[in-house]
C-alpha cells in the first residue's frame, strides 16, 4: 500500500484519472495500435484476447487494437465487415474486460488506402505511393460514400462486439489522409480541392461514426500532426482539422507523425525519448477534448514528464507494452527498476511486421506467444550453471530461475551484458543500458548467484556437482586469412569500440554487416548523440519543430555533423552494403553515414595489409586504398573452447546464444532460444 501511495505521489499526472465524461479511464497511459500478426492467425480471437488481457492485467487504462479494415479493399489483414465476423472480436473484448473491468478497449479501423496491397487499392485519386505496391484505382463520388459507410457499418460492428470505442486512423498515409494531402488528392469535386473539401472525407467520417454510435461510446481520431513529408499538411491545416473533427464528436485526438514514406525515423532508437510531445502539446492548446501522444515514450518518468509539461491528457506506450506487460503495475507497484524497456530496436516488432512475420520483441520473446510460450514453475528444482552473461546467458539464468531453479551464472567480464557492452557505447543505442539494468535487476529478484570476473573452466564446472550446465560463452571476432591481417594498421572492432586501438583520420572498415556499421557510426560521430538532444536529432533529420513549415520538414538537405574522417565502409559480397540490415532502420543507419560523406564499396576482394594500406581488387582490377588503419568487421566465430573440453570430460553440456551459432546471430535470436530452452529445463 506504502508502495502505491508513493508512486500516486511521484506519478501524480500518469495516475489521474480521466472523465470523459461518459466512461472513466483510470490512468493516463493506453497501450498504441500496433498489427502484430495476431489479427490473422486461424485462432484469433483466443490468441489476441490473452495478449490483450495480459496488458489489461499488467496495468494499462486503455488499449487499441492492431488495425481492423472496414471492408476487403482496406487491407490483406483483419476485417469487420459483417455480423458474422463480430463473434472473434467478442471473445477480445470479454476477455478484456474480465481481466480488469475498468479497463478500455477500443478497435482501430484501419483502412490502408493506396498502403493497402492488393491490386483492388483504392484512393482519392489514382497515385501510386512511394512504398505502395499498386496505382491505387481512383474512387468516384459513389466510392467515396461507400467508403465512409464502411467506416460506420465498423465503428458500429464494433460497438456490437463490446469493444468501449473505436479509433479512426487518419494519417501515415492510409486512405484518410491521402484525402488531406494535395500532392495525393487531386480530386475536383467536393472531395479535393479546398482544404474544407480534402478535409471533409474525415470530417463526415466522425461526424456519421459518431451519430451512429451514440454519444456514449469512445471515438479518437488519429491526425497526422507532422507528416513529415514536403508538401504534407501545414500546422494551420493540422489545427483546423483539429477543431473539426472536435467538433464532429469525437472524444479524443491521437496525435501521429509521419507517413510511412517519409524518410525521417520517428520511433528507431535514435530518436529521443519523447521527440514529439512538443508538437502534440501546441496542438493541445488548441483544441478542448484530451490528446494523446506519442512516440518513444518508454519509461514512466518520461511519460509523467510529459503529462507533467501539459503535452497531452493521454501517453500511448505500445512497443513498451511488447516488452513488459506489467509496466504499468511496476510502476504502481514502485518497482520501476524491474521494467524490461522497449530498446526501440524494432528487431521483433516492426521489422516483423513489414516482412510479413508475427511480431514479438527482442527482449520479450513472449510477447504475442502468451498461449505457448509459459514460465511457469519447474516440477523439480535444478542446479544449473550458466557460464557468460550476455544477453543468451541472462536471459536462460533468469527464466530458469523464475521458474524455480537454482542457478549459478558466470562470466569472465567484470559487468554483466557479452557484446551487448559494445553495443551501448554507439551513438543511438544508449537505451542498450536499459535491458543490462534490467537483467542486473532479475539477477537479484530471483536470487541467482552471480559471479563476475570468473573464467571458468571445464574441471572447475565438473567439480561443482550441478545438474546442467548451459554454455553462452558468445563469439570471438573473426580475424580474416589475409596478408598483413597482424600489421599495426589492423585492429578489431573490439578494441576500436573499448577505445583501446587508435583509429586514424583515413580508414577502411573491413566488413559491412550491422557491426561495420555501428563502427562507421562511431568513428564518423561528432559532438552529442542525436539519440539525446532532439535539436540535434531534428537538424541531422531537417524536421523543424519550431516553425512546422508543412509537414514539419525543411526540404533542404539535413546537415549531419561529422568527425571529419574518410571511412570506406568494404564488403566482399557484390551490390550496396546495408542490404541485410533491419527492413525498418536499415535505411537511416545507410542515409546517416552517406550524409556523413562515408564511401560505401561491394565486390571487393581483401589482398593484403601493409605500409601502403589496404590492397584490394575491384572487379578484378587492383586498387589500393590509402589508409591509415583498416578496422576488422569481418564476422565471428562461435567460441565453443569450454563447452568442448565439458564434451571431453562427458559433462552433459547445452549449447546457446554465439557459443552455438555465430553466423547471423543477434540478440534477439541469442534471448529467444535461450527462453525456449529454459521454459522446457
Ligand atoms: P555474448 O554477448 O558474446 O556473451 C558471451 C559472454 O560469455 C561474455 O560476457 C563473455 O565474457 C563470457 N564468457 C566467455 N567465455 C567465458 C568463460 N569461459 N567463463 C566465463 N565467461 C565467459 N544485436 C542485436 O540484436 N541488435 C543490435 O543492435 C546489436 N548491436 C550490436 C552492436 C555491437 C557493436 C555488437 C558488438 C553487437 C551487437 N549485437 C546486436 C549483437 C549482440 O550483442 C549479440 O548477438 C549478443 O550479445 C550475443 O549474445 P551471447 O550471449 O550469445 O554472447
Ligand atoms: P555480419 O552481419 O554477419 O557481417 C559480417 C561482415 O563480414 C559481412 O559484411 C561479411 O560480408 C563480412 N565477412 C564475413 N566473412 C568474412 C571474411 N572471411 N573475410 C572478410 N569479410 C568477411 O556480422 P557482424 O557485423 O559481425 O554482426 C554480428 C551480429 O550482430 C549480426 O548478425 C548482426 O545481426 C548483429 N548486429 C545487429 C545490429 C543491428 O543494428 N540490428 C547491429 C550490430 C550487430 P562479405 O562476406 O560480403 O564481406
Ligand atoms: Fe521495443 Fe525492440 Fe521489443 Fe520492438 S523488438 S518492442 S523495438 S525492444
Amino acid at each position: 500500500m506504502n508502495a502505491q501511495m508513493n508512486a500516486l505521489t511521484k506519478y501524480p499526472h500518469l495516475f489521474a484519472p480521466l472523465d470523459l465524461g461518459f466512461t472513466q479511464l483510470k490512468n493516463r497511459v493506453l497501450m498504441g495500435s500496433m498489427h502484430t500478426g495476431l489479427e490473422d492467425v486461424e485462432n484469433a480471437g483466443e490468441r489476441m484476447a490473452e495478449f490483450f488481457a495480459e496488458r489489461a492485467r499488467g496495468g494499462v487504462g486503455m488499449i487499441i487494437t492492431g488495425g481492423i479494415s472496414p471492408s476487403p479493399a482496406g487491407g490483406r489483414g483483419a476485417k469487420l465487415t459483417n455480423d458474422a465476423e463480430v463473434a472473434t472480436h467478442r471473445i477480445v473484448t470479454d476477455a478484456v474486460h474480465a481481466a480488469d473491468k475498468d479497463v478500455k478497449i477500443v478497435m482501430q479501423i484501419l483502412h490502408s488506402g493506396a498502403l493497402a496491397g492488393t491490386p483492388d487499392c483504392v484512393a482519392p485519386s489514382a497515385i501510386k505511393s512511394r512504398i505502395g505496391a499498386y496505382v491505387p484505382n481512383e474512387l468516384d463520388a459513389e466510392g467515396v460514400e461507400g467508403q465512409i459507410e464502411n467506416f460506420v457499418r465498423c465503428a458500429t460492428l464494433a460497438q456490437a462486439a463490446g469493444y468501449d470505442g473505436v479509433e479512426i486512423i487518419g494519417s501515415a498515409g492510409y486512405l484518410i489522409s491521402t484525402f488531406l494531402v494535395e500532392k495525393t488528392n487531386q480530386r475536383t469535386d467536393e472531395w479535393g480541392g479546398s482544404w474544407e473539401n480534402r478535409m471533409r472525407f474525415a470530417v463526415e467520417i466522425v461526424r456519421r461514426t459518431r451519430a451512429a454510435v451514440g454519444p456514449n461510446f469512445i471515438v479518437v481520431f488519429r491526425i497526422s500532426a507532422m507528416d513529415m513529408l514536403q508538401g504534407g499538411l501545414a500546422w494551420d491545416e493540422v489545427v483546423s482539422l483539429g477543431k473539426a473533427i472536435e467538433a464532429a464528436g469525437a472524444s479524443i485526438i491521437s496525435t501521429h507523425f509521419c507517413w510511412h514514406e517519409a524518410q525521417v525515423p520517428t520511433i528507431a532508437t535514435m530518436v529521443p525519448r519523447a521527440a514529439f510531445a512538443g508538437v502534440t502539446g501546441r496542438l493541445r492548446k488548441e483544441l478542448g477534448i484530451p490528446l494523446i501522444t506519442s512516440n518513444r515514450i518508454n519509461m514512466p518518468d518520461v511519460a509523467e514528464a510529459v503529462l507533467a509539461a501539459g503535452d497531452a491528457d493521454l501517453v500511448s506506450m505500445a512497443r513498451p507494452m511488447l516488452a513488459d506487460a506489467d509496466l504499468i503495475k511496476k510502476t504502481l507497484e514502485g518497482r520501476e527498476d524491474e521494467i524490461n524497456t522497449c530498446i526501440a530496436c524494432n528487431q521483433a516488432c516492426l521489422d516483423h511486421t513489414f516482412t510479413g512475420r508475427m511480431t514479438s520483441c527482442l527482449v520479450n520473446p513472449r510477447a504475442c506467444r502468451e498461449t505457448e510460450l509459459k514460465i511457469e514453475p519447474a516440477t523439480a528444482s535444478k542446479r544449473i550453471a550458466v557460464v557468460g552473461a550476455g544477453p543468451a546467458g541472462l536471459a536462460y539464468a533468469t527464466t530458469a530461475a523464475q521458474r524455480g531453479h537454482e542457478v549459478t551464472l558466470f562470466d569472465a567480464a567484470d559487468e554483466i551484458g557479452g557484446q551487448f557492452n559494445l553495443a551501448k557505447r554507439i551513438p543511438g543505442k544508449e537505451e542498450f543500458v536499459e535491458t543490462l539494468r534490467y537483467f542486473r535487476r532479475m539477477i537479484d529478484v530471483y536470487g541467482i548467484t552471480l559471479k563476475l570476473g570468473t573464467r571458468v573452466d571445464a574441471a572447475s564446472l565438473k567439480a561443482g556437482g550441478f545438474d546442467e550446465v548451459v554454455v553462452a560463452t558468445g563469439i570471438a571476432p573473426r580475424r580474416p586469412d589475409i596478408d598483413g591481417i597482424d600489421h599495426p594498421k589492423a585492429v578489431s572492432y573490439v578494441d576500436v569500440i573499448m577505445g583501446r586501438a587508435p583509429v586514424g583520420q583515413k580508414v577502411a572498415i573491413m566488413g559491412a554487416g550491422g557491426i561495420g556499421f555501428d563502427v562507421a557510426e562511431l568513428i564518423t560521430h561528432k559532438g552529442v548523440s542525436a539519440a539525446l538532444d532532439i535539436d540535434v536529432f531534428a537538424k541531422e533529420w531537417g524536421i523543424d519543430f519550431k516553425n512546422h513549415p508543412r509537414g514539419g520538414v525543411t526540404g533542404v538537405e539535413p546537415v549531419v555533423e561529422s568527425s571529419g574522417r574518410e571511412v570506406t565502409l568494404l564488403q566482399r559480397k557484390s551490390g550496396a552494403p546495408g542490404k541485410g540490415l533491419g527492413k525498418t532502420t536499415g535505411w537511416t543507419h545507410r542515409l546517416t553515414l552517406q550524409r556523413r560523406g562515408v564511401q560505401m564499396m561491394g565486390g571487393v576482394e581483401y589482398v593484403r595489409i601493409d605500409d601502403e594500406g589496404l590492397h584490394t581488387l575491384v572487379n578484378g582490377e587492383p586498387v589500393l586504398l590509402d589508409v591509415d588503419t583498416v578496422i576488422i568487421c569481418a564476422g565471428q566465430l562461435p567460441a565453443r573452447d569450454l563447452y568442448d573440453a565439458l564434451v571431453a570430460q562427458g559433462v552433459n553440456a547445452t549449447l546457446i546464444g554465439g557459443a552455438f551459432e555465430a553466423s547471423e546471430l543477434d540478440a534477439k535470436r541469442a534471448i529467444n532460444q535461450a527462453t525456449e530452452l529454459a521454459v522446457a529445463a
